[in-house]
């Protein structure tokens, strides 16, 4: 089975469900959630699905049976999670900046919990003492990731304890026998480069010994994948072999197991997904030609938000002359897709498909300029399923109140 979907299957989905559409693979997801899994033989390695990439439930339950865990940045995650079938035992949740009645709730739903401040990790020891392991999310103080927006464990970054105040942690840990199960580190996403992996695990061997009820060391996710043609993503045997290797050393040295826990979001769902969109409008200039699209920065704000490139190709004229092209969206503001971008010559209603949209695509759309959420759709075994419907003029009334 071909684990991309065609240009001609592309153009039957917009056919059928309109446009503008996210479309998904569901069994690249499974291919890419069992690579991780082969590389990572030699080693006791859990993956935890980290959803807030794409939350779709129909995704989720997806996950799910492939056997994957799940990992969620929200008490609602959570929830989305226990409905699409996860059990609590197979659920995180690595929170950050929430207030604590988010923590009790996970507790209450038999979650691992990751605390990411000290401020909740006093609050969770008043409130539950040693009666629930708990995880501790640390700032490493690395700059690693594919910009500061997405770099989560430099030393300014707003995410986990930072490493100098370990001395604090230990407090709180023997004021309230806290037993503190593991240790969690995400530096951020779109990470290549192998070695920073390696400094991570490096920074949790120096810490275990403090750590006696540890069992797990969590590595985070932040796998890069490709986006640019001839484009590198994370060498994942490579990391799985240097995280045996580091890890089976360690082991044997301290004498006991750990657990390597990874999170990875867009390394899962990021290449499954096609964005498909209209060309409404060409308009020519003296400099550049726009093409105007019936979407925005409502639908998909990485290229606007990071500057994040993805690709984008004609399918309706795959073999027309290349020409560079503004595409832009038809939101009331300076949304662009790409500035400057050689694609297949483009006609008005042409279909433009967006590669890489499976990741923080949809997950990060609004409802700006009242406009609806496109509808999105899982291709699986074979066939398109609607997942999603396109938001109507009632979502965007929905919870609203008309007073007189
Ligand atoms: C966002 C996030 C991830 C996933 O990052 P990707 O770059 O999508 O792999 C993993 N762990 C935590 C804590 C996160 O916040």
């Amino acid at each position: 089975m071909s684990l991309s979907i065609s240009n001609e299957q592309l153009k039957a989905a917009a056919a059928e469900f309109g446009t503008p559409l996210y479309v998904y693979h569901a069994e690249k997801i499974t291919a890419q959630y069992q690579q991780l899994q082969t590389a990572f033989d030699g080693v006791f390695a859990r993956f935890f699905y980290a959803c807030k990439a794409l939350t779709n439930i129909s995704v989720l339950t997806h996950i799910h049976r492939i056997g994957c865990n799940i990992d969620c940045s929200s008490i609602n995650e959570v929830y989305l999670a226990l409905k699409a079938g996860f059990s609590p035992e197979q659920i995180l949740y690595t929170s950050n900046g929430i207030g604590f009645e988010e923590i009790t709730a996970a507790v209450e739903a038999g979650v691992s919990v990751n605390i990411d401040s000290l401020s909740n990790l006093e609050k969770f020891g008043k409130a539950y003492g040693s009666r629930y392991p708990v995880g501790i999310r640390l700032r490493p103080n690395i700059m690693a990731g594919g910009n500061l927006k997405i770099s989560t464990g430099h030393a300014t970054s707003k995410f986990g304890i930072p490493l100098e105040q370990l001395s604090q942690i230990l407090v709180l840990k023997d004021a309230y026998q806290l037993r503190i199960n593991c240790l969690h580190v995400h530096t951020g996403s779109e990470i290549k480069d192998v070695a920073v992996f390696i400094k991570v695990a490096d920074i949790f061997f120096d810490l275990v010994p403090s750590f006696p009820d540890l069992q797990v060391l969590d590595m985070g996710g932040g796998f890069k994948v490709p986006y640019q043609d001839n484009e590198k993503g994370t060498d994942i045997d490579l990391l799985a072999k240097e995280v045996a290797f580091q890890l089976n050393k360690f082991e044997q040295a301290y004498g006991k197991p750990f657990q390597v826990w990874f999170e990875p979001g867009k390394y899962l769902v990021s290449e499954c997904g096609y964005f498909v969109t209209t060309v409404n409008v060409l308009k020519e200039t003296d400099s550049v030609c726009f093409a105007g699209i019936n979407s925005g920065f409502n639908h998909l704000i990485r290229p606007m938000f990071y500057d994040a490139y993805h690709r984008i190709r004609n399918i309706s004229n795959p073999e027309g002359p290349i020409k560079p092209y503004a595409v832009t969206g038809n939101i009331c503001e300076t949304d662009n897709f790409a500035w400057d971008r050689p694609i297949n010559e483009i006609r008005e209603h042409d279909l433009l498909v967006f590669d890489n949209a499976g990741a923080y695509g949809f997950e990060m759309g609004s409802n700006y300029n009242a406009r609806f959420l496109p509808a999105q759709v899982l291709f699986k075994g074979g066939q398109m399923h609607l997942i999603r419907q396109r938001d109507t003029l009632e979502d965007l009334l929905k919870n609203q109140i008309v007073i007189n």
